[in-house]
Parts: structure tokens; sequence; C-alpha cells
């Protein structure tokens, strides 16, 4: 199946961000993004991809020992941001250290687990809200996102999330994403 390990903003955070997103719809252009589907809405930690059924038990194991090793963290949605032309997502303030720290060991989990992981790219802590079907600048929504700050929560949680991918390009009555697994920070 398809994973990756995520933190999830609670309800009240991302009902915040709902509000500060809609008004973007009516941006020029914004009917050329395909904008997520907002309960997905999430942060990667470490992004999987398939993981074959036989690793599942020892990365278990061993997400949950990272969750354990680490600390709970103060975390708040933070302005907007890009990658390139295509991906408009919004930023995140707060214990970035701890969430690094967080995405580092969850990385190294499934690495020991026996998933091929990516080469270490540097973390940056991002929450997609849209992509853009063609290049597309994105500023205007970035500098419209500006001014954002979400209510800070206590992050306490390390998600594993599963990915199902629509077939044939159509969405299915499957959700988009399922948590299959969740860990308490710390204790
Ligand atoms: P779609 O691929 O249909 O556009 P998606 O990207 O949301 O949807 P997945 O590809 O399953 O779904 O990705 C799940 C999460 O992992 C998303 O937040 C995505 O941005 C992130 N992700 C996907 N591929 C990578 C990657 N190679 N490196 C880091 N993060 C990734
Ligand atoms: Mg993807």
């Amino acid at each position: 199946m398809r994973l990756f390990a995520a933190v999830i903003p609670p309800d009240e955070a991302l009902r915040e961000l709902g509000r500060a997103v809609d008004p973007l719809h009516a941006l020029p252009e914004a009917d050329g993004l395909r904008w997520t589907e907002r309960p997905g809405w999430h942060f990667t930690l470490a992004f999987m991809g398939e993981v074959d059924d036989a690793l599942l038990p020892d990365l278990h194991e061993r997400l949950g020992r990272a969750a354990h090793h680490s600390e709970d963290f103060r975390l708040r949605l933070h302005g907007g941001g890009h990658f390139g032309r295509r991906v408009l997502w919004i930023g995140a303030a707060g214990g970035l250290d701890a969430m690094r720290m967080l995405a580092e060991r969850a990385n190294a989990a499934a690495r020991r687990a026996g998933v091929p992981m990516d080469e270490h790219r540097a973390y940056h802590p991002h929450l997609t809200i849209a992509r853009a079907r063609e290049d597309t600048d994105l500023r205007p929504y970035v500098d419209a996102l500006h001014a954002f700050e979400g209510t800070p929560w206590q992050a306490a949680e390390l998600a594993l999330v599963r990915s199902n991918l629509p077939r044939g390009g159509v969405t299915g009555e499957q959700p988009r994403y399922e948590t299959v697994c969740a860990w308490p920070l710390g204790d």
C-alpha cells in the first residue's frame, strides 16, 4: 500500500485554513488549479510510496518507537509559499526543530524497516493546498496568504497515512487518505 508519515492539524485549525483558502478560489487562473481535498490536509513528514505488506509489522514497531522518543511541540499554520510554478502550500511555524527531528526519525524508521527512501533533501514543512495543471504564476496566491496566521496547537501525534490513488482518474468512494495508525509523541 502507498504510505506516508504525517502530522495532521486538528479540525479547528483546518476550518480556519478553509476560511483563508476560500477567497483564493476567486483569483484569476484559480480554475487552472487542482485544490486538494480538505479532509486530507496534512504535513508530510516522510513519504514512503508503495510499501510491501511484509514490512508493515516492523515499520509500525519502528514508527511507534520514533514517536515515543520524540517530544510533542507547538505548531501553527503560517503564511503560504510555492514550489516552482506548480505547487501552492501553507507553511508552519512554532516548534520546527522538533518537527524536523520527528521527520528525520520517521525517515530513519522507514529506511531501517526496509522501505527504499529517497536521498535526504532539506525538510521543508508544507501543507499542499493546490497543484497547477500548467505552469502558473502562484505569487498572487502567496501574497494573499501572506498575513495568514493560524491558532497554535500542540502537535502530539505521529500518523501513518495510507494514500489511495484514484483509479483510472476517477475518484472512487474510498477516502483519498486514511490514517492507518497514530502514535502519541513522547511518554
Ligand atoms: P497526487 O499524487 O494524486 O497528486 P498526492 O500527491 O496528494 O496526490 P501522494 O502522491 O500519495 O498523493 O502523496 C502523499 C503525500 O506525500 C502528499 O503530501 C505529497 O505531497 C507527498 N509526497 C508525494 N511524493 C513525495 C516525494 N517523492 N517526496 C516527498 N513528499 C512526497
Ligand atoms: Mg503525489
